[in-house]
């Protein structure tokens, strides 16, 4: 719409054609940075396709209520409030030395406020200004806060009895200052937030009123705009939209049974609340606009993966499993050890699924050490029984080797052909290889993620399992399916998966649970020790040794500093085999060793050859070696804590006693200390799982981002846990309702959100 006239603003509405609507400050150039700026919080590629509706899914981050503000003289220590100042004095002071030729990297910048003329009592406003850019930061507030400048400013006020005064200090001041000035008064400073001169020119002195004597939203700096300015203009496009313009989304007669708020209604009051509502439910995010826009959040997500779960059933096997006696009994002849109840009854549920025509798309959930290989391994036994071929994925290939290795002695004395495909192979090898699987000679297959990404062929492939792997599974049967096979599919995952996150993110998989550990386990005492405790860490590890034990030593290695981990670990290394443990063998393990290399330590380690195994997180998950006793990691502070629980869980197979040692510098700060602290405490995943969604949130803990599922804009899966359920029940209303008028409304609209990639499903 190119230099047309704008018709009325509408949620489609190109953010970049903001300018031709007249808001106080927003011209072309502004216009499309703040386009610029929210498609990348979108992920939207496209400038041009960000519009109105995702300025306004740009929620804040938390809310001031300014519609009283504090004076001076109502302050007492510790209250938090809202005050109007005038700035009386402001500067900045160094409080490092200056580094080389440079300039001093540490500030506080201090300011001296009254509330009116007449008190003449002063407060005084400060924080901290750190960095390379410390200085110029220090100078542009200087300029900004000049006497006379008024603000308006946040927080707990404590009283310092020494200056006699109410001090604030702030963490992050362009989110907790606001300076007031009115538009075309401020300073000609070539500062990040200031505008072009020419878009400078439309004072409106209503504008100072959004931000004083309300409720006002308090939102992170989007791109170069700070929270005064995207409140500025999200408050002028709500004024600029109809009422009308704001569709209703949900089904009325949901709104009807849920009670929640229009659409309209909700998109108003997230931004700015209204003066009768409580802004304790603000802040915790229960409002009633918070509600209703998590609620369509949560209920879009389900709804998208219901439809996806729709199509799978609808899908039909070319077989059907027949599990009989004589399977039974095939299983029952090989089987090393009584299973534990909890494992006998996943195992029924897959032969179920086994025996359904609907394809299996089963994730099986179990702690570490809860023994889900041998239920994966039943399964593949019930498959072959069934001439039918079977793929073992694992995430490794040192795992994919122990798989095989294991499977291998447990079937030794059945007619199976039992094949490891890694990426070692030489040419020769592998071409025999595939060729034996394309004749169906080679009924079980071990591998890495390669085994289905390459072109590998299969006589009759009818079941895959894919272990640790929580994180692709959702994607593998498409890609399967896209090869021409639609085998039975069982994801395992030690990440203990909370329910509420399970029944969103998979949805489309059905869920067991191991939730009992083999008997004959002894806990593994978990200790969480400063660098100043290495001597201690020492004489654990000789005298576990000396008892015939083995320990391992975990390094970090995370994908920025890949180098310099890898050094640190090797270093390391070579520090203990030289000179702590001269007589012991101690033997180094990562992931850029040749696969050869690698296998021959892990044998030795297996074998009890090498004692001490420094490695990086090449064995986080799955290594069995029973005669393990302790686990030491080195910066514990770095890995999350469900890592940490995978990690721990290497040790404690054996009926010995074992030891979890986390070693880290900062023991002190709280953060480490409580997340740390966690893990001393208790030893059951699924508690650390919800403590591990809790700090760091779902992408982190499954990997969503990779996984291409959608993401939340505004539920929060672990605080809005009611909302989720609640949610998850209407969308199963509608989707069950497969005839009615309104589900195909739903289901239509959906598939035009990308979001969800939908569109290909009929
Ligand atoms: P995970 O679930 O972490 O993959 P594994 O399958 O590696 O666990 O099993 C852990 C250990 O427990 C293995 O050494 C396995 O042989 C053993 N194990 C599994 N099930 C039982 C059982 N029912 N009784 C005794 N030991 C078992
Ligand atoms: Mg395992």
């Amino acid at each position: 719409m190119i230099g047309a006239m704008p018709g009325a603003i509408s949620l489609d509405t190109p953010v970049e054609d903001l300018h031709s609507f007249k808001i106080a400050r927003l011209g072309p150039l502004l216009s499309r940075k703040l386009a610029k700026a929210l498609a990348a919080q979108t992920h939207k590629k496209n400038t041009t396709a960000v519009t109105v509706e995702d300025l306004l899914n740009y929620f804040p981050m938390r809310y001031e209520d300014r519609s009283h503000l504090a004076l001076i003289k109502d302050l007492h220590d510790g209250v938090e409030a809202s005050l109007e100042l005038t700035v009386t004095h402001a500067h900045g002071y160094s409080v490092s030395k200056p580094r080389g030729y440079g300039r001093p990297q540490l500030y506080i910048f201090e300011v001296s406020a009254i509330d009116g003329p007449m008190t003449g009592r002063e407060v005084i406003v400060w924080w901290f200004v750190s960095g390379r850019r410390a200085y110029d930061i220090v100078k542009y507030y200087t300029a900004k806060l000049a006497r006379g400048a008024r603000f308006v400013t946040f927080g707990r006020w404590e009283f310092e009895a020494r200056r006699n005064t109410y001090k604030l200090r702030l963490n992050n001041a362009a989110d907790e200052l606001e300076i007031l000035v009115p538009p075309g008064e401020e300073p000609a400073l070539a500062d990040p937030d200031s505008e072009p001169a020419d878009e400078d020119n439309l004072p409106d002195p209503a504008l100072a009123a959004i931000h004083v004597g309300r409720r006002v939203p308090v939102y992170r700096k989007l791109g170069e705009f700070n929270s005064k300015r995207v409140r500025e203009i999200v408050h002028a496009v709500l004024s600029l939209l109809d009422d009308k313009a704001i569709a209703e989304t949900l089904p009325a007669d949901l709104r009807h049974r849920t009670k929640l708020i229009s659409r309209a209604q909700a998109v108003r009051e997230i931004h700015f609340p209204p003066p009768d509502v409580s802004m304790v439910d603000y802040e915790l995010s229960k409002s009633r606009a918070h509600e209703r826009m998590i609620f369509e959040d949560f209920f879009w997500v389900t709804f998208a993966i219901g439809l996806k779960r729709g199509e799978r059933v609808k899908e039909v096997k070319d077989r059907a499993l027949r599990i009989d006696k004589a399977v039974n009994e095939h299983i029952k002849s090989v089987m090393p050890f009584t299973l534990t109840r909890a494992q006998k009854r996943v195992t029924a549920q897959i032969f179920n699924d086994l025996k359904s025509r609907a394809p299996m798309n089963r994730l099986l959930q179990g702690d570490v050490g809860s023994g889900k290989t041998i239920v994966a391994v039943i399964a593949m036994i019930a498959a072959m029984e069934n001439d039918l071929q079977t793929a073992l994925m694992a995430p490794t290939e040192i795992l994919a080797e122990q798989h095989a290795r294991s499977i291998k002695r447990l079937l030794a004395r059945t007619p199976y052909r039992i094949e490891l495909l890694t990426g070692s192979l030489r040419a020769a090898e592998k071409r025999n290889l595939q060729s034996a699987l394309k004749d169906g000679e080679v009924h079980a297959v071990v591998g890495t993620q390669a085994l289905i990404q390459e072109s590998v062929a299969f006589a009759k492939l009818g079941l895959v399992v894919i272990d640790e792997q929580h994180r692709f599974g959702v994607m593998q049967r498409a890609e399967l399916r896209a090869r021409g096979l639609n085998p039975d599919v069982l994801v395992m995952t030690a990440t203990p998966i909370p329910r509420s996150l399970a029944m969103t993110v998979y949805g489309d998989l059905d869920v067991s649970i191991i939730d009992e550990l083999p008997p004959g386990r002894t806990p593994i005492e978990t200790m969480v020790f400063g660098e100043d405790q290495r001597q201690e860490v020492k004489r654990l590890i000789s005298r576990e040794v000396k008892a015939g034990r083995q320990v391992y030593v975990v390094y970090p290695l995370v994908e920025e500093s890949e180098k310099m981990d890898l050094k640190d670990a090797t270093r390391r290394y070579e520090y203990l085999r030289d000179t702590v443990f001269p007589r012991l063998s101690v033997g180094l393990l990562h992931g850029k060793m040749k696969p050869a290399e690698k296998e021959k330590v892990m044998n030795a380690f297996v074998a009890g050859e090498i004692k001490i195994l420094v490695s990086t997180t090449v064995i986080e998950v799955g290594v069995d070696v029973p005669n393990a006793s302790v686990m030491i990691v080195e910066h514990a502070e770095r890995f999350g804590l469900s890592q940490l629980h995978q990690l721990r869980g290497r040790v404690g197979r054996g009926a010995e006693k074992s030891y979890c040692i986390l070693l880290t510098s900062d023991r002190k700060t709280s953060n480490a200390e409580e997340r740390l602290g966690i893990m001393a405490k208790t030893s059951n995943g699924f508690i650390i799982a919800e403590k591990d969604l809790e700090l760091r949130g779902p992408g982190e803990l499954l990997g969503i981002k990779q996984s291409g599922l959608p993401e939340f804009r505004i539920g929060n899966i672990v605080r809005d846990q009611a909302l989720l359920e609640k949610a998850k029940q209407e969308a199963e209303f509608y989707l069950a309702r497969t005839k009615s008028v309104m589900t195909a409304r739903l289901t239509a609209r959906i598939k035009e959100d990308p979001r969800f990639g939908l569109a290909a499903i009929g």
